[in-house]
């Protein structure tokens, strides 16, 4: 990789301000001073330091995220908050992406990360990765909305869903329930319950594929995934 490209993708600044950088003598590869834009550096083998700092590069990122509500699973919006708006510079730099969407008024569990193939993994119907959301439902949920989840029910477009296990935490007036399902069509689980003539009135995904949400992190905050982690969603 060219060594501008590199600093520039690590947030160095523009190609032209990097080529100052450059010019200036402030950066060395394996302790040599390189001065031309376009010397090829394998960051993975080699030490690159700016004004003696070492550079700390990577190919990939993977974030957790626990997504507030009022924000949007995008990448840029020229109205409205998106969640890479919430990152910090050092990571969004890498231009990561969520993996797949939450509506505006969900919360919970978003990865983010600018590892396609590991993204359309996740995603890719073919593979069927669980998801577990809890939400709150306006309305008793019963024993027939279990059985009707788990055969499948017909969305409002005739589209019927693939088995769905729903778990009830509380059933009354207000109910809380558990539902895992493995396809992620729009609005699924709202819609789901208006098959079943109930309106989720809050919605937080609780885990997708082998990953619980981290409830340490409060609405809004984001980590790394461990190697573990990322190993684990592979
Ligand atoms: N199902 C929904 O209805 N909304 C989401 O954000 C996620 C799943």
């Amino acid at each position: 990789m060219r060594v501008d490209k590199l600093l520039s993708n690590i947030g160095y600044g523009s190609r032209k301000e990097i080529k100052g950088l450059l010019k200036s003598g402030a950066v060395k590869v394996d302790g040599e001073l390189i001065k031309e834009a376009k010397t090829h550096i394998d960051p993975n083998k080699q030490e690159i330091t700016v004004h003696g700092e070492p550079v700390s590069y990577k190919e990939f990122i993977y974030l957790m995220m626990n997504k507030p509500p009022g924000v949007l699973s995008a990448t840029e919006d020229f109205r409205q908050e998106t969640v890479v708006d919430l990152l910090e510079i050092e990571d969004a730099v890498y231009n990561p992406f969520p993996v797949g969407r939450l509506d505006k008024d969900t919360e919970g569990l978003l990865l983010l990360t600018n590892d396609g193939q590991l993204s359309h993994q996740l995603l890719s119907p073919k593979k069927h990765v669980p998801k577990t959301y809890f939400a709150i439902i306006n309305a008793p949920v019963t024993q027939e909305d279990i059985d009707a989840f788990k055969q499948g029910v017909t969305l409002d477009d005739g589209y019927e869903t693939k088995p769905g296990e729903l778990n009830i935490l509380k059933a009354d007036t207000e109910s809380e329930i558990e539902l895992t399902i493995t396809e992620g069509k729009f609005h699924q689980v709202k819609r789901m319950f208006e098959a079943v003539g109930k309106k989720v009135i809050y919605l937080k995904r609780i885990s997708m594929g082998p990953l619980p949400l981290d409830e340490s992190l409060e609405l809004g905050e984001y980590r790394e995934l461990t190697e573990e982690e990322v190993d684990l969603l592979k």
